[in-house]
C-alpha cells in the first residue's frame, strides 16, 4: 500500500510544482530567469513530471495570458462563471489550447510568441500519443506490481489526467470559492489560506492583483509553498528573480 501512496503523492506534487513553477511563473509570467542549463533541466523535468498529461509550455503560457487579459469575461478561456459545469469549462480550455498549438494565435498583434519558451523536439515527443500512452503504461505497471488489490486501480485515471485535474480545480475554485483581499474587477478568489495541495496556485485573487510577483501570498498568515523553494533556488543561483 505504501509504495502506491508515495507514488501518488510524488506524482501529484511534482506535477503541480512543474505547472506552478515552470509553466505558470516562469514560462507564462517570466517572474524569474534561469541560466541555460537549468532552463533545459526544468523543461525536461516538466515533461517527465507531467508525463501522460504534458502541456506545451508556450501554448500553456499564451492560454494563461488570455485568461489574465479577459479574466471572468466571455473571452476568458476558463471562467467558471460562463460554463455550467467544470467538464464543459475544461473542454473549452482544451479547445483553445489546441487552437494555440495549431498556430491560431501566432500572428495576433497582441501576442508575441517569442516571449514564451519553446523546445520543439521535447514538445514533439511529449505531445505524441506514443509517449503519452507509454507513461500511462508505466503508471499501470507500477500499480500492477504494488497495489494490494484492484480497488486501488481507481486512482489510475488521476495519474493519466494529472495536469488537467490540477487545472480544473484551480480554474474553477480559484474564481468561485474563497475570500478576496483585493477588488480586481473579476471573481478571482484565494481558495485557501495555506495552499498545501496546489502549491500556491489557489491564491488567484492575490495573483491577479500582482501578476508579476513570484510570491502569491500577500498577508502574513498566508503561505505560498512554492515561493520559499524559488528563494532557495535564488540562493543557489538556479533562478534570478526579476526586481
Ligand atoms: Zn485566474
Ligand atoms: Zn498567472
Amino acid at each position: 500500500m505504501w509504495p502506491i501512496i508515495i507514488f501518488f503523492l510524488l506524482h501529484w506534487y511534482l506535477s503541480v510544482f512543474a505547472q506552478s513553477f515552470f509553466l505558470h511563473r516562469y514560462a507564462a509570467h517570466g517572474m524569474f530567469r534561469m541560466p541555460g542549463f537549468w532552463h533545459r533541466f526544468f523543461y525536461l523535468f516538466t515533461w517527465i513530471a507531467q508525463g501522460s498529461s504534458y502541456l506545451n509550455p508556450r501554448a500553456y503560457a499564451i492560454l494563461h495570458m488570455e485568461h489574465h487579459k479577459h479574466s471572468d469575461t466571455e473571452n476568458d478561456p476558463h471562467s467558471p462563471h460562463f460554463f455550467k459545469d467544470v467538464v464543459s469549462m475544461m473542454v473549452n480550455t482544451k479547445n483553445v489550447y489546441q487552437s494555440i498549438l495549431a498556430g491560431a494565435y501566432d500572428n495576433r498583434p497582441d501576442v508575441n510568441i517569442k516571449d514564451y519558451p519553446t523546445w520543439p523536439i521535447v514538445d514533439k515527443i511529449g505531445d505524441s500519443w506514443l509517449t503519452r500512452f507509454g507513461f500511462m503504461g508505466l503508471y499501470t505497471l507500477f500499480y500492477i506490481q504494488f497495489a494490494p488489490n484492484p480497488f486501488w486501480y481507481a486512482l489510475l485515471p488521476v495519474h493519466f489526467l494529472m495536469g488537467p485535474i490540477h487545472g480544473a480545480f484551480v480554474n474553477w475554485c480559484g474564481h468561485k470559492y474563497g475570500y478576496s483581499n483585493y477588488d480586481n474587477g473579476d471573481h478571482s478568489k484565494n481558495t485557501f489560506v495555506w495552499d498545501l495541495f496546489f502549491v500556491g496556485e489557489c491564491f488567484q485573487n492575490n495573483h491577479h492583483r500582482y501578476p508579476r510577483r513570484a510570491n502569491f501570498a500577500r498577508k502574513w498568515y498566508e503561505i505560498d509553498v512554492t515561493y520559499p523553494v524559488i528563494k532557495a533556488m535564488q540562493l543557489l543561483r538556479i533562478v534570478r528573480l526579476k526586481p
